[in-house]
């Protein structure tokens, strides 16, 4: 039996959101589960292609290959010596753009149905361009032009590869048939034709500009809108901005991956932040409010008396807003206690003074401490 369309199986549409393939999925998933269907197995087919889809399509990278190249893209006949990893490697100089997210030239068409004709037309080649932001720009959304140096089409010919009023004629070499026969000895052997390589069809004049390629290398901005919230490894397709198609062909996509740079204060946790805060040896003895920063301004936390080295608060909402509308993640603090240096004879003095008052008197975390160590000390 034909494998259907993933898309079909979930019931959604090709621009369905990864929230709205959720959705789908866990609405289908409820409904032909094998605990609610006992012994009904087409419903247990259904459960495992319902599987299968969202699988494929709950994963972007695996969404991407799947809509270039439908089920053959996870063919491992139709993979096999293809560099599949174009997505999810090291990262890359920022400007540089990457000509082989799915490999070069029409491999994997190739290795399904045969040799292409070269002067059928081809859909562009998809780019992939590696951006990196900053935290804030991650989190508060932003936008963004980047220059991109790709093939566009042509403007002398239009893309078609042709002069203007020139055709196509038959190649004389093969008579149209792409193959011509050598001889080996006793045997004859079909190979293609050298002159047309196979198309049957040669250009009568071929552009002069790109030479017969229809696509001219250029350089164009691109502007973005990156959405608040996005992580490293998140993408973003700029649909029909890759590479222009061959011969009239539709252009490929623009596949944008970002990469969030370190924050000096601020460590990312998912939606969470997390920052570390010194406050002195006598704010957490005797209690403050602080001030602490936020993507977004400053916030105010109150600390209680006695309050120890790497005690957490939490400032709701303060994080980052989540990607797909599930609101804001938390600022978790984290207290440093420092301890005072360089003091003065007159510090140090009272301080010593201090240390007397206190002598006998015992701290939670030492007296614990000192319990379970008791055996070392015999
Ligand atoms: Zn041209
Ligand atoms: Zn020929």
């Amino acid at each position: 039996m034909a494998k259907r369309d993933y898309y079909e199986v979930l019931g959604v549409g090709r621009e369905a959101s990864d929230e709205e393939v959720k959705k789908a999925y866990r609405r289908l998933a409820v409904k032909f589960h094998p605990d609610k269907n006992p012994g009904d197995h087409a419903a247990e087919e259904k459960f495992k292609e319902l599987g299968e889809a969202y699988e494929a399509l709950s994963d972007p990278q695996k969404r991407v290959a799947y809509d270039q190249y439908g089920h053959a893209a996870f063919d491992p006949r139709a993979r096999a010596g293809r560099g599949f990893g174009g997505f999810g490697g090291a990262f890359h100089d920022p400007f540089e753009i990457f000509r082989e997210v799915f490999g070069g030239g029409g491999g994997i068409f190739e290795s399904i149905f045969g040799a292409q004709d070269p002067l059928a037309p081809q859909r562009g080649e998809d780019l992939r361009y590696d951006l990196e932001l900053t935290l804030e720009e991650a989190a508060l959304g932003c936008d963004k032009e980047i220059a991109v140096t790709k093939l566009d089409r042509c403007e002398t010919c239009g893309g078609t590869g042709m002069e203007h009023g020139s055709k196509m004629r038959t190649c004389s070499m093969c008579r149209g048939r792409g193959q011509v026969l050598a001889a080996r000895g006793i045997f004859s052997i079909a190979q293609t034709c050298p002159q047309c390589r196979g198309a049957g069809r040669i250009l009568e004049k071929p552009c002069k500009a790109c030479h017969g390629a229809g696509k001219r290398q250029r350089s164009s901005k691109i502007k973005l809108r990156i959405p608040p919230g996005v992580d490293t490894g998140s993408r973003l397709r700029s649909s029909g901005n890759g590479e222009a198609g061959f011969r009239g062909g539709p252009p490929g996509d623009l596949y944008v991956v970002l990469h969030v740079r370190e924050h000096e204060i601020f460590q990312r946790d998912g939606d969470d932040l997390l920052c570390e805060v010194p406050v002195s040896f006598f704010q957490a003895a005797l209690g403050a409010e602080i001030e602490v920063p936020t993507l977004e301004g400053k916030a105010t936390i109150k600390i209680a008396p006695g309050t120890q080295p790497g005690t957490l608060f939490r400032v709701k909402g303060r994080g980052i807003k989540n990607l797909h509308g599930h609101g804001h993640g938390d600022l978790h603090v984290k207290i440093q206690v420092e301890v005072p240096t360089h003091l003065t004879s007159e510090q140090k003095a009272k301080l010593q003074e201090f240390a007397a008052l206190c002598n006998g008197q015992e701290t939670p975390a030492s007296r614990s401490f000192f319990e379970k160590a008791r055996k070392f000390f015999r």
